[in-house]
């Protein structure tokens, strides 16, 4: 960009001033001109400029006077001024020029060359202040325009959590009542053909409510709002258990389960095992989706060992269809498989995997992928636990074996859906509980102060007042009952992270929603007296 500086020239004698403009004229420059010091400060007003050339000796108003005038206005303050005298050398005149900040004087008769090269240093210093302003300018500018995307962007975030949050909850609402109704129905003792419609409907609704959780999971884990959970498990009867779920597929497809633990391995670790099973659920059905001969096997190794902590080495092996090399970048992104065909001959939604590998990232590892196509893929991760001082964990459930009559335990369902409402109660009327229903908070707040309850099934989200509310309001009664009694929140999986809130708020416990029955009957069953 081509700036055009302006210089004034001050001088009370017209030939002065042309004089100079001859001097400058090969410069590019605008040349404006003054004769008075009074027409020096106007022009000052109207122009910006770069440089003022300033007669000392004029009548009336002379250069120094002048000068302290132009500088009154602050954007002058800075303004070099050249003062051209024949009597600079007399010391006081110096000391005016250098009090009113003049950066130089030049005297009289001008040497041409030296005025041409002092003048040309303030015109380029002019230049330059000028294009850092501009591109100070422009800096703002994109600045304001980047916080402007940012805002945007950040606001189309939330709106997007919020939409998935809310259509999630409004479609997992009549989903667990799908889900339920057919458990239900299997209980009443269907004919063969119907059971067979019965397994549809829960195989299709399973899927619905995987897809929606892996949806609302996946956002969940992109805004960062997920913590992580350290629980004692054995990790050989968390690999088993998955194991045990896969084998029905494995066996239908002709293909080989293997788990491969290293003894090394500690029985009893301390992390999430929420996460891991879902990790390796993802990564086991995928390999069992992806395989048709051979076998799939889980490998667990210790690649570190230190006297607090274990390093484990984790593999999902598989010898099914592999991906190509240049697939393999992709797989990992969300929504992304790869070939097309696979949606339509697989199945899947593409998440699996960018899920897996976030959860992974964010517990400090990370997921490789060693694949040939026809040959097999290998997906690895490294994880660090704590060890456990247990060498076991007791499990309650597992320990007995049938359903007893729950004859005499006192139950209240707070629950606002009625079809919810109407699932639970069937399900506790079988095991022959006693139950009353409170359709909010503020009712069962009102229910447990008049009755005495064993348990309480607290949904978290309903009108008039939540779950958590409710627990915290019992809580501050006064008396045993209250503060003991078993409050077990119901909540649905893609709220696990609401886990910590459950514990403050006072609750001894949560069940996820849809509920397994015998989940709900094992964690029910300890308080009939
Ligand atoms: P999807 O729900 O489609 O399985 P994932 O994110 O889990 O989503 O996987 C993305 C894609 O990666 C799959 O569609 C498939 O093309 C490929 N893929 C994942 N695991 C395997 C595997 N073990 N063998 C072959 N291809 C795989």
């Amino acid at each position: 960009m081509n700036i055009r500086p302006k210089i004034l020239i001050v001088d009370d004698y017209i030939n002065n001033i042309i004089a100079i403009e001859g001097l400058l004229a090969d410069l590019d420059v605008e040349l404006i001109r003054a004769m008075s010091g009074r027409q020096a400060i106007e022009m000052t007003d109207q122009h910006e400029f770069a440089l003022i050339l300033m007669d000392v000796q004029m009548p009336g108003m002379d250069g120094f006077e002048t000068v302290e005038n132009i500088r009154k206005d602050p954007k002058n303050a800075m303004l070099p001024i050249i003062y051209i005298t024949a009597i600079y050398n007399e010391n006081y005149y110096r000391t005016k020029g250098i009090k009113t900040g003049a950066v130089d004087f030049i005297a009289k008769p001008i040497i041409t060359d030296l005025f041409i090269g002092k003048v040309t240093i303030f015109i380029n210093l002019y230049r330059q202040r000028k294009r850092l302003e501009l591109e100070i300018l422009s800096r703002a500018e994109t600045e304001k325009e980047l916080e402007k995307a940012k805002n945007i962007a950040e606001g189309a975030a939330m709106a997007k959590q919020q939409f998935l949050s809310t259509m999630s909850h409004e479609i997992r609402t009549p989903l667990n009542a799908i889900i339920n109704t057919a458990n239900l129905l299997r209980e009443e003792d269907p004919r063969p053909d119907q059971l067979d419609n019965i397994e549809i409907l829960q195989f299709s609704a399973d899927n619905l409510m995987r897809l929606i959780n892996d949806i609302l999971d996946y956002s969940k884990i992109d805004s960062g709002k997920i913590t992580f959970e350290t629980v004692d498990f054995e990790l050989r009867k968390l690999l088993n258990g998955i194991r045990q779920s896969f084998e029905y597929q494995a066996i239908k497809k002709g293909i080989d389960l293997i788990t491969d633990i290293s003894d090394a391995v500690p029985a009893v670790i301390t992390g999430d095992s929420v996460r891991l099973s879902q990790i390796m659920i993802n990564l086991v059905g995928n390999a069992l989706k992806f395989t048709e001969h051979g076998k799939v096997t889980m490998e667990v190794s210790v690649i570190a060992d230190f006297p607090d902590e274990t390093g484990l080495r984790f593999s999902v092996i598989d010898t099914g269809i592999g991906i190509a090399e240049d697939k393999q970048q992709y797989i990992f992104e969300s929504f992304t498989q790869a070939s097309s065909s696979t949606t339509r001959k697989y199945g899947g939604t593409g998440l699996g995997l960018a899920i897996t590998k976030k959860l992974i990232g964010l517990q400090g590892g990370s997921l490789e992928l060693k694949s040939a196509p026809e040959e097999g893929s290998t997906f690895s991760f490294n994880l660090n636990f704590c060890k456990s001082k247990k060498t076991h964990i007791e499990e309650e459930m597992l320990k007995r074996t049938a359903f007893r009559s729950l004859k005499g335990l006192m139950v209240l369902v707070v629950e606002d859906n009625l079809v919810n409402q109407k699932i639970v109660s069937k399900f506790l009327a079988k095991w022959e509980a006693s139950v009353d229903i409170a359709e909010n908070g503020k009712v069962a707040v009102q229910k447990i102060q008049e009755t005495k309850y064993d348990v309480v099934l607290m949904d978290l989200h309903m009108p008039e007042m939540n779950g958590y509310d409710a627990s915290m309001f019992v809580r501050t009664l006064d008396g045993y009952y209250f503060k003991n009694l078993p409050i077990i929140a119901l909540t649905a999986s893609a709220f696990l992270e609401d886990r910590d809130k459950i514990y403050t708020c006072g609750m001894s416990g949560y069940i996820i929603k849809p509920f397994n029955p015998t989940e709900l009957y094992w964690k029910i069953s300890p308080f009939l007296k």
